[in-house]
């Protein structure tokens, strides 16, 4: 907790009236100071204030009782109170203004990128932005906002139902996303996600990895490998035995990762799960 919280205003030593002035020195004095424990180690050892050390030593007195907050303390004095800081330690000195959580607006240049495509999103297009609150700031995430509509339509309807949009831009209506959301998901389901365990249907398909024919009805894995289209790197799906799995996900233009396999397997192959579970058999053991 104490690791989280932003530094307080005076974390680092300020030149004042001619002294080097930390507010650990004036907490050696000043009654006012610290109250908990916590906050003290959180600034380090206390050590003496350098104004506090000469006042005491020319007038011989305790400098606390006439002169408070001390002079240089321009943590007591113009900084966050304590009383404040510790009712709300987690609120940095100089508040950000607010942002809302969504916003749409058109890009103000294409420098942003689309977390959804990654691709690239073009000045004046739409864009929905999600406010991500880290441990190093506050922004927006962007993405197209047909992207958003696609792959998370319930934020793009949280951006409409809080009016997240910029002034003067112009959006589609809501249906339209959420049609268009639809219509990608359809697409999804009808194409199947590697990898996935199935029967061969035929004794026509051969093992991409070992070149042998893989038997009518006999088990048969398909995985992605990388293929070259043009320009274009694509995944496309290739049989392989069961116990050609494992020298397939070693292979350099195998584009199924060995991390993860097993689940999505699972998730992917629509045989019963007992067949799945002889085909781990086959396949044997995998390393990440
Ligand atoms: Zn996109
Ligand atoms: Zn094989």
């Amino acid at each position: 907790m104490l690791l989280s919280r932003p530094p307080p205003p005076h974390s680092g030593t300020e030149r004042q009236a001619g002294h080097r002035v930390t507010v650990r020195d004036c907490q050696a004095q000043c009654d006012a100071s610290l109250q908990s424990d916590d906050l003290a180690r959180d600034r380090g050892p206390i050590v003496q204030h350098p104004v506090m050390t000469r006042d005491r030593v020319e007038s011989g007195t305790d400098p606390r009782e006439d002169r408070h907050p001390p002079v240089g303390c321009t943590y007591l004095t113009e900084g966050t109170s304590m009383a404040e800081e510790e009712s709300n330690p987690a609120q940095t000195p100089e508040p950000e203004p607010e942002l809302p959580p969504y916003l749409i607006e058109t890009a103000r240049s294409s420098r942003s990128k689309c977390r959804t495509c990654k691709r690239k999103i073009n000045k004046d297009t739409l864009r929905l932005g999600i406010l991500l609150e880290g441990p190093f700031g506050t922004g927006y995430l962007w993405h197209h906002l047909q992207c958003a509509a696609r792959r998370r339509i319930e934020d793009v309807e949280a951006a409409y139902a809080q009016e997240a949009f910029a002034p003067g831009v112009s959006v589609p209506p809501l249906p339209e996303l959420q049609a268009l959301k639809e219509k990608a998901e359809k697409a999804r389901a009808e194409r199947k996600e590697l990898p996935y365990v199935e029967r061969a249907p035929s004794g026509r398909s051969k093992c991409k990895s070992c070149g042998k024919p893989i038997d009518q009805d006999a088990l048969r894995v398909v995985l992605a490998r990388e293929a070259s289209f043009g320009n274009q790197v694509r995944a496309t799906p290739i049989n392989v035995h069961p116990e050609c799995v494992h020298a397939e996900l070693e292979s350099e233009d195998c584009m199924t990762e060995v991390e993860g396999f097993e689940t999505e397997l699972r998730q992917n192959s629509t045989v019963e799960s007992s067949v799945v579970d002889e085909a781990f058999v086959a396949i044997g053991k995998l390393e990440a």
